[in-house]
């Protein structure tokens, strides 16, 4: 039993390098390599992610769902965190909530910062 994945590169088996030319001598064939992980769970690499997309990119849209108005980020929502270098070695960077519409400041500690789930942002 192998838990390696194959790429979905659709054209992953057309590019010639030498760990997707596989059989024996006679009848070798360049063949959709197989991986334990790949990017994003489905691709070898950046051309076979790229290379999908192309081919169903627009299907993939329609299927999902096409965006057919402009979105909005609203004030109550543009919070990004972001920090203030301090040069010297006994000071801490500052890190604070900045409103990219308002250009509002607002303190933040470390941890807040570094706690990916942690927002002032409404969500909607
Ligand atoms: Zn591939």
């Amino acid at each position: 039993m192998s838990n390696l994945k194959f790429c979905q590169g659709p054209e992953c088996h057309t590019y010639n390098t030498q760990d997707r030319l596989k059989g024996i001598k006679g009848s070798k064939t360049y063949q959709t390599r197989r991986r334990s992980s790949l990017h994003y769970g489905e691709f070898c690499d950046n051309r076979c992610y790229n290379d999908w997309f192309v081919k169903y990119g627009t299907m993939a849209v329609d299927h999902f769902g096409r965006l057919t108005e402009v979105k909005h980020l609203t004030e109550e929502n543009a919070w990004t965190k972001t920090y203030d270098w301090r040069a010297s070695a006994d000071e801490s960077h500052r890190h604070y909530f900045l409103n990219t519409i308002t250009k509002e400041q607002r303190p933040l500690t470390e941890a807040q910062y570094d706690d990916r789930s942690y927002t002032i942002n409404t969500g909607e």
